[in-house]
């Protein structure tokens, strides 16, 4: 049985990737410092032999008993509103985190594959962004903490590959949703159907003219699969190229919550990217991904989950407001 270490497992991908692992038959090792992880997300697996929950922060060494075939780097505060509040630890994981995961790979003598993301372009002027695109970062915004950090732990992986000849992948992710994110985290999918859900009015950021292109978990998880087996050592874009502006993703989440609340315009944040499409015709050719899985559908299937969740995840007060966020 082929052994796997997931950082960042308790997290909405993370969780999503340990499923997937279990039903192909690996022994899952899965570690968290529960920062904005939960532990709800892997409750349903806690119970299989071949399933470790390690509760330890990857940005202090790491220690491992026994082999290791695999090490997927999950670990880190993924929206904008965790930056804001957690910045020196968005900076630690991606950098002190990876170099600790690239030791721990090359003492074991495991593949490690990096979750990188689409933030490494920046605000994007080349449009739709193709992994050969250097990006448009401000290190300095408040979204630097993480755009810098995840461009270190690209740079730090490929230096592993290239001067240790580590086996790394490097997979850049664009916007994706489903069950299991968390819903006050203030990014924008949980964001409206939270409201939709509270009877609130959904807050557009700016004039909603920004786009962004929305992939659906399982989509994403299946490619990421398919990259860590591949040979491919170059970053990949994964993501669905179905591109909406976030006002008419309001739209749509109003019309698929039957809320009759309306739209607010809020201000919109500092370096919030204007546009966002990934390329996939690498992924495409090499990894013979694309995604299965439309909004509609997805959607619908985010819906329920959220549905589903008792009142007092729905009426949790945790980051509500940009706003009166960033004045804490
Ligand atoms: N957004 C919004 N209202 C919200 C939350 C987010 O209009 O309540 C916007 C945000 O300004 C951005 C887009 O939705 O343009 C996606 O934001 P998110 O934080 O989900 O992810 P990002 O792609 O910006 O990292």
């Amino acid at each position: 049985m082929p052994r796997i270490l997931i950082t960042g497992a308790a997290g909405f991908l993370g969780s999503h990737l340990c499923d997937r692992f279990i039903r192909e038959g690996y022994d899952v090792v899965a570690m968290d410092n529960l920062i904005t992880g939960d532990l709800r997300n892997l409750e349903h697996l806690q119970a299989l032999p071949e399933f470790t929950f390690m509760h330890h922060d990857v940005s202090t060494h790491i220690h491992l008993n026994g082999p290791l075939d695999y090490l997927l780097h999950f670990a880190s505060p993924a929206s904008p509103i965790d930056y804001l509040k957690i910045p020196i630890q968005t900076l630690k994981v991606g950098s002190l985190g990876t170099h600790n995961c690239l030791g721990l790979a090359m003492a074991k003598g495991a593949r490690m594959l990096i979750a990188s993301t689409s933030e490494v372009y920046g605000d994007p002027e080349v449009h739709p962004q193709t992994e050969d695109y250097w990006g448009h970062v401000n290190p300095v915004g408040p979204r630097g903490v993480y755009d810098e950090a995840k461009r270190f732990q690209e740079a730090m992986t490929m230096a592993y590959h290239r001067y240790h000849g580590l086996e790394t992948r490097i997979v850049r992710i664009f916007n994706t949703y489903g069950p299991r994110m968390r819903l006050n985290d203030g990014r924008v999918l949980p964001a409206f159907i939270g409201q939709a859900l509270r009877g609130e009015d959904l807050t557009v950021f700016g004039d909603g003219s920004q786009t962004r292109s929305f992939c659906y978990v399982d989509d994403l998880v299946e490619g990421i699969y398919r990259l860590l087996l591949s040979d491919y050592a170059e970053p990949v874009n994964i993501g669905n190229p179905d591109e909406i502006t976030i006002l008419q993703f309001a739209e749509e989440i109003i019309k698929l919550t039957g809320t009759t609340q309306k739209i607010i315009f809020k201000d919109l944040p500092k370096d919030d990217p204007t546009q966002r499409q990934p390329n996939i015709s690498k992924a495409k050719k090499i990894l013979g991904w694309e995604p299965q899985i439309d909004r509609a559908e997805g959607l619908a299937r985010t819906y329920a989950a959220f549905k589903a969740l008792p009142e007092e995840i729905l009426y949790k007060q945790e980051h509500r407001d940009f706003k009166d966020y960033k004045k804490a």
